[in-house]
């Protein structure tokens, strides 16, 4: 299960409030996708479910349990960044099964799932190889599967494919579309790609300095924006 419910969440960095009264839910298994122009809080909001920042107010409930005061290993959830920070003197095989190792799970458990992840990525042929033998889309695989054999509850995506050159943002977008449909875990998505957002969302959340101004299908927010922020966001491809 991986339901995400943020009730009233907050977050001030000294005087400036860069998240203001966030309510959302996030249903097991949905694909939810943040927009919004730079600056306007995606990545915090992001950070604010991971743990990776504290909440100035509000709850964020994952499956009924309030996490705030969780560090962000007990949450559950496994985050993709733009920058994949992998190890470079490792193998692709020892990146991906680093969480695992660390968290003391037997090496014959780890290779088993840290293949499987490679089959579900297509990586299985490089997992013998160092990062800087791929290429950035392969890395950025090596990023997914660390976050997938961990089996988390949700899946927190930062601007994942930004790094990437366009015709592999595709192929990527793709992929990940096809990984959604394989694992049906819960995502969040962030980016700042309206193809990105409408293709792979079931839910779009537009965001603009801090709040929300609609949440509602890549269609309903097409045909029915609530506003000129929305419409200029989603309505009328740039
Ligand atoms: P986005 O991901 O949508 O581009 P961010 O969440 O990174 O936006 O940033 C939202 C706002 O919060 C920006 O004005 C940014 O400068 C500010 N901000 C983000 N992190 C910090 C921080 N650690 N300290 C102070 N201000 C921050
Ligand atoms: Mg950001």
């Amino acid at each position: 299960m991986g339901k995400i419910e943020l009730v009233g969440v907050e977050k001030t960095f000294g005087s400036v409030n860069v998240i203001k009264d966030v309510d959302l839910t996030v249903e097991d298994g949905e694909f939810v996708v943040f927009v919004g122009p730079s600056g306007c809080g995606k990545s915090t909001l992001l950070r604010l479910i991971a743990g990776l920042e504290d909440v100035t107010r509000g709850i964020i409930r994952i499956d009924g349990l309030n996490v705030v005061d969780l560090p962000p290993a007990k949450r559950g959830l496994s985050m993709v960044f733009q920058s994949y920070a992998l190890y470079p003197h490792m193998s692709v095989r020892s990146n991906i099964g680093f969480g695992l190792k660390m968290a003391g799970m037997p090496k014959a458990e780890i290779a088993q799932k840290v293949e499987a992840a490679a089959a579900v990525l297509n990586l299985t042929p490089y997992l013998d190889r160092r990062p800087g033998q791929l290429s950035g889309g392969q890395r950025q695989r090596v990023a997914i599967g660390r976050a997938i054999v961990r089996e988390p509850k949700a899946f927190l995506f930062d601007e994942p494919l930004s790094n990437l050159d366009a015709a592999l943002r595709v192929n990527m977008r793709l992929e990940i579309a096809r990984l959604q449909n394989s694992l049906g875990t819960t995502a969040i998505y962030v980016t700042h790609d309206q193809i990105e957002a409408m293709t792979l969302a079931d839910k779009i959340v537009v965001l603009n300095a801090g709040q929300i101004e609609q949440v509602g299908s890549p269609l309903e927010l097409y045909e029915h924006p609530q506003n000129l922020f929305v419409a200029g966001f989603i309505g009328s491809p740039k």
